[in-house]
């Protein structure tokens, strides 16, 4: 190989990229809809919740914490601030967002999954993909919403709430 080929290419250095994932559970309590990724699904239950209870934000700002090494949900914003009795989850992951963009990750894609009995996610996963995209300036296809029952089984079989899972890959450069 010639000396020239051993150097690195001109230009940036390539870009690093990061993974990360979140986890999030609510229970039902009274109410009359869930919230989901920012979209009211209505429900005959809501979720016993300081904030809006969104399983799906939740999860997918510990998903971006975590593939920036930024710790948790509950140490940026925990349920004992009451500045964030029934706040708007999206605020979670827009503060979030800022909190990579000041260390120079964006998200590059979002892979989400919902585990409960009920509701039903068909009616609304178009709904709640354009509306996660929005919050992370992502386009529609670049946000993945999957499903899942857990066959009867366990809190979630028997109906007693919400469970949802999140991975993200960030870039930086
Ligand atoms: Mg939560």
């Amino acid at each position: 190989m010639s000396e020239k080929g051993m150097t690195p290419p001109p230009g940036n250095p390539p870009p690093e990229f990061r993974v990360g994932s979140g986890t999030d559970v609510h229970a039902f309590g009274p109410g009359d809809a869930v919230m989901l990724g920012g979209v009211r699904v209505p429900h005959e239950r809501g979720v016993l919740a300081h904030s809006d209870g969104d399983v799906l934000l939740h999860a997918l700002v510990d998903a971006l914490l975590g593939a920036a090494g930024l710790g948790d949900i509950g140490q940026h914003f925990p349920d004992t601030d009451a500045r964030w009795r029934g706040a708007d989850s999206r605020q979670f992951v827009t503060a979030t967002l800022a909190l990579l963009r000041a260390r120079g990750w964006q998200p590059v894609n979002a892979d989400l999954t919902l585990l409960a009995e009920r509701p039903r996610l068909a009616p609304w996963r178009e709904a709640i993909r354009d509306s996660v995209a929005a919050l992370l300036q992502l386009p529609a296809d670049a946000v993945n919403l999957k499903a899942t029952t857990t066959e009867k089984l366990g809190f979630l079989g028997r109906g007693e709430g919400l469970m949802a899972q999140a991975t993200v890959l960030v870039r930086r450069g």
